[in-house]
This record gives C-alpha cells, sequence and structure tokens, in this order.
C-alpha cells in the first residue's frame, strides 16, 4: 500500500464540445469508480482503496468536498455524541431502519477514532454535537484526502460526468465530456440538491430513472422559513436561546422544538426553526399554518406574570418600554409592547392587570405566519433521492443494477441538523466502499490490508 501514489490530475484540457456524438478514447480503466467527492465518495473511495482495490474519484468541481468545509460554519459538525445505534437512526424517522447495518459497521465510534487517528480529536459540544477540537472543517477534508493517499485514490478533479454507460444491464463506464473510464464497480455519490452552488446539482437522479431506479421527489429540507410578518426584518440578526417553537395547522399542534433559533431579513432560520422546516413545508402544502413562540417556556403564564411584577417594582417609576430590559433582548422589546397592543411610554406603576396579561400572552405565543421555505439554495439538506427499497441495506448496492452503489445523501434519507446528516455520509460511504472492493472478482486483494490482517 505505501508504494501507490496519489494521482492528483485536472481534465480542463478536455472542453466541452458541441457535437453531439463525441469519441470518448478509454483511455483509463479502474475497479472502482466513485462519482462525487463529497462526504460520502471520498469515504467510499478510500475504504473501497484501503481494502486494496484499484480506484477512481471523480469531482466535478476543482476541490473535493466543497461543501464539507462549509459545514458547521466552517467547523464541521461531524458526527453526533449518541452511542446507540438505534436511537441514532431514529432520527431519520422510519426510514433510519436502513442505517442500521452501515451505523453497525462504521457508527459514531468508528467515525471518532478514524479521524483521531488522522489528527483530528473530537470535542463534544452543547447539544451533543461533535466537532474537531481545533474547530475546522478543513481539518476533516485534510484527514480524508490522506485517507485517499494511504490507499493511492487516483483523484480526478474538474471532471464532471455527464453520463454513465449500459452494457448488458450493468453500467460499463462513466462519461466525462471527452472520455470515457471503464470500471467493474461504482459508487454514486453526487449529493441532493442543496447549495448547488457547491456542486449538488442533482444530476445523479437523471442517471438513476434512466437506468430504472425511482426517484422521490427531493425537496429542500432544514431550510430557513419566510414569514410574512413586517416586524420580523426589524428583528434581523436576533437569536433567541431556551425557546419553544411550536407548529399548527387547523388548530391542531402538529410539530414542538425546543433550543435556538434566529431572526432574519426574510423570516426565521437557526437550528429549531431547520430541523422543523420538513414538517412546515409538507404542512404548507395542505393549507394555511401558524408557527408559535413560546418566549419563555421555563415559566407558566401565573410564574411569568409574577415575575413581570417582580421587574415592575424594580422598575417603579419608569415606562414600560425602559423596562423589560431583565426579561428580554432589547431589540425585541418593542415589538413585544407593540404586539401586546401597549403604550411604550406608560409608566408600569399604572399598567393594568389586564395589560400585563396582554403582555404575558405575547411572550409565551408570539405568532408567526410561514409563506415558504426558503428553497435549495438554502437547504442544508434534500430530502427525497434514491427509493430505500431498491437499495440493499447491507451493502449499499443498487438492487436494480448489479454493479452500482450508492453513498451519502444521494439516498432517500435526511437527518434534524447536529451531525447526523454528515454521520450518515460517513456510514454509508464506508459501507459502500467496502461492499464494492469485496464484490471484485479478485477479491481479497494481495495488497489489503485486510488480508494482512487476516493473516496476523
Ligand atoms: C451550509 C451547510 C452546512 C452544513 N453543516 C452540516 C453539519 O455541520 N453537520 C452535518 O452533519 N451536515 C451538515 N450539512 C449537510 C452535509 O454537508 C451534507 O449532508 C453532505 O455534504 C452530503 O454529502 P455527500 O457526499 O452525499 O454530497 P455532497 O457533499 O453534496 O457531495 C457531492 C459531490 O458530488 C459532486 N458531483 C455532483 N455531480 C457530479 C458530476 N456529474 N460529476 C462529478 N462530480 C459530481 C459535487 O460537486 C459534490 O462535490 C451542511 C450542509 C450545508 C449546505
Amino acid at each position: 500500500m505505501k508504494n501507490k501514489k496519489l494521482y492528483l490530475e485536472t481534465n480542463n484540457h478536455l472542453l466541452r464540445s458541441n457535437k453531439k456524438e463525441i469519441e470518448r478514447p478509454c483511455r483509463l480503466s479502474f475497479e472502482v469508480a466513485v462519482i462525487g467527492g463529497g462526504p460520502a465518495g471520498m469515504m467510499a473511495a478510500g475504504r473501497a482503496a484501503e481494502l486494496g482495490a484499484k480506484v477512481v474519484l471523480l469531482e466535478k468541481n476543482e476541490i473535493l468536498g466543497k461543501k464539507l468545509l462549509l459545514t458547521g460554519k466552517g467547523r464541521c459538525n461531524f458526527t453526533h455524541n449518541e452511542a446507540d445505534l438505534r436511537k441514532f437512526a431514529e432520527k431519520f424517522g422510519k426510514k433510519g431502519r436502513f442505517l442500521y447495518s452501515a451505523l453497525a459497521r462504521f457508527g459514531v465510534s468508528e467515525v471518532i477514532e478514524f479521524f483521531a487517528v488522522r489528527g483530528v480529536k473530537a470535542k463534544v459540544e452543547q447539544g451533543d454535537r461533535i466537532f474537531p477540537e481545533n474547530g475546522e472543517a478543513h481539518n476533516i477534508l485534510k484527514a480524508l484526502i490522506k485517507y485517499l493517499e494511504e490507499g493511492g485514490v487516483h483523484i480526478r478533479l474538474k471532471a464532471e460526468v455527464v453520463g454513465l454507460q449500459l452494457e448488458k444491464g450493468k453500467i460499463s463506464s462513466v462519461l466525462l465530456p471527452e472520455q470515457q473510464i471503464s470500471a467493474d464497480k461504482f459508487i454514486l455519490s453526487t449529493g441532493g440538491r442543496s447549495y448547488p452552488q457547491t456542486g449538488s446539482s442533482g444530476e445523479g437522479y437523471r442517471w438513476l430513472e434512466q437506468l430504472g431506479h425511482t426517484i422521490i421527489t427531493p425537496v429542500p429540507a432544514l431550510s430557513p422559513v419566510k414569514t410574512s410578518e413586517r416586524w420580523v426584518k426589524e428583528l434581523q440578526g436576533l437569536s433567541l436561546k431556551n425557546i419553544s417553537l411550536y407548529l399548527f395547522q387547523n388548530g391542531k399542534k402538529q410539530d414542538q422544538r425546543f433550543g435556538e433559533m434566529l431572526f432574519t431579513h426574510f423570516g426565521i432560520s437557526g437550528p429549531i426553526v431547520m430541523d422543523m422546516s420538513k414538517g412546515i413545508g409538507e404542512s404548507l402544502k395542505n393549507g394555511p399554518v401558524k408557527l408559535v413562540l413560546d418566549l419563555k417556556p421555563a415559566l407558566t403564564f401565573q410564574q411569568l406574570d409574577a415575575r413581570i411584577q417582580r421587574d415592575f417594582r424594580e422598575f417603579k417609576g419608569k415606562m414600560l418600554k425602559n423596562s423589560l430590559k431583565r426579561l428580554l433582548p432589547l431589540s425585541i422589546i418593542p415589538v413585544i409592547i407593540q404586539l401586546s397592543g401597549l403604550d411604550p411610554e406608560k409608566k408600569v406603576d399604572y399598567i393594568t392587570r389586564e395589560e400585563r396579561n396582554k403582555l404575558v400572552h405575547r411572550l409565551k405565543g408570539l405568532e408567526l405566519t410561514p409563506t415558504e421555505l426558503l428553497g435549495f439554495n438554502w437547504s442544508i439538506v434534500t430530502s427525497g433521492g434514491v427509493a430505500l427499497q431498491e437499495v440493499n441495506p447491507d451493502t449499499m448496492g443498487s438492487k436494480k443494477v448489479e454493479n452500482l452503489y450508492f453513498a451519502g445523501e444521494i439516498l432517500d434519507l435526511d437527518g434534524p441538523s447536529g451531525g447526523y446528516n454528515l454521520q450518515e455520509c460517513w456510514s454509508t460511504g464506508y459501507l459502500a466502499g467496502q461492499s464494492a472492493a469485496e464484490s471484485l472478482p479478485n477479491f481479497p486483494h494481495k495488497t489489503s490490508p485486510k488480508t494482512k490482517a487476516q493473516k496476523s
């Protein structure tokens, strides 16, 4: 393995041709071809190579892991501190069962170990989110490139795959604009449709439909939400912690979250909004939806009223607008007073019980009207993708095309924020790489570390 080299190649000399039929001389041949150099593709390519396979990784961007570098605001929340694989999988809803095998093979502790041996120590932060100790997504990418290097993966950047060639029900090669690369096994890890500016623009889905796979309609998930209220704009940039958010439709509560959210110029964002966005999007298809914010979920109505009375005693002789600063962030005070229908200049000494009541109700029930999700350009993940019943969960292999495997967000799986989605990429990528290598006719390879391990 040590004498293998890393091949970094760009194909900027390969220009797109206007000709419909392009001669594509088959210059290169590999055992495993991985399409898409995001987290899932890198893990898949690395694992197949670690088992001794001759692997090519094809990425259309000029760098690997363009989206990975944006994760966790550049800090990369690369997994979640949940050792129980069933509890972990539950976060993906009913479909999460699909992940059992992948998580059992390469779960949270294996991922932490994987990065630790490549110099990236894990640090558990608030909400059991796991980040690199030194706080950079860049280090996660470096560790993955090291893994590719160790296995001698042939990396091709600026290599946009434009199609797949099928022969006798199997894929025989991938098509680049003016080149063809043949392989025995193919791993598709082209991601979903979110943040298309990072390269994930959904090409994979098109090819798969042509190959007979069902694609569950991709929709944005973990998305910021647009709201219609004008006052929201005034609060732009305000982040609220420890609040509760409720989703209502036709007077019935559909969902609720507790945690942190953010006001933006168009509406709301932040962890609890993102996590609720899929449900908001689905509910909006059925009609109007209300969101209700409880700014003081730890206090009952009576407790909050008592707390306000205490504050009013302290601020005796002061105007209402200057008497709520112990209770609320400054920027939201005028909005709350206005929405409660109160006079901001009235002295707190003269505020009536009825007026206090209005204030308490507004603090525990601030209504927002969502109009739409912000769309793929701003959504963290894509919900939908390759139908899971057409993929073998023990191998990540296609049940439709013999030599095809899947990894990452291209699958119809999406989890909440908190490191779940990257863990899904590591687990499915590792399993896809392993399965592809193990299904090669000459496996185990003589040079495979696994072979060595088995001997010892
Ligand atoms: C802003 C942001 C922050 C996030 N933060 C977190 C976080 O902290 N924690 C977390 O768990 N998740 C996070 N996510 C989600 C996480 O980044 C994704 O789940 C993950 O990147 C999906 O990995 P993937 O390898 O499946 O796909 P991608 O990362 O999308 O990679 C797919 C790759 O395939 C390439 N490709 C596509 N088509 C072709 C083609 N035709 N030819 C060649 N190459 C092609 C693309 O260029 C791309 O590089 C975040 C996402 C975003 C957008």
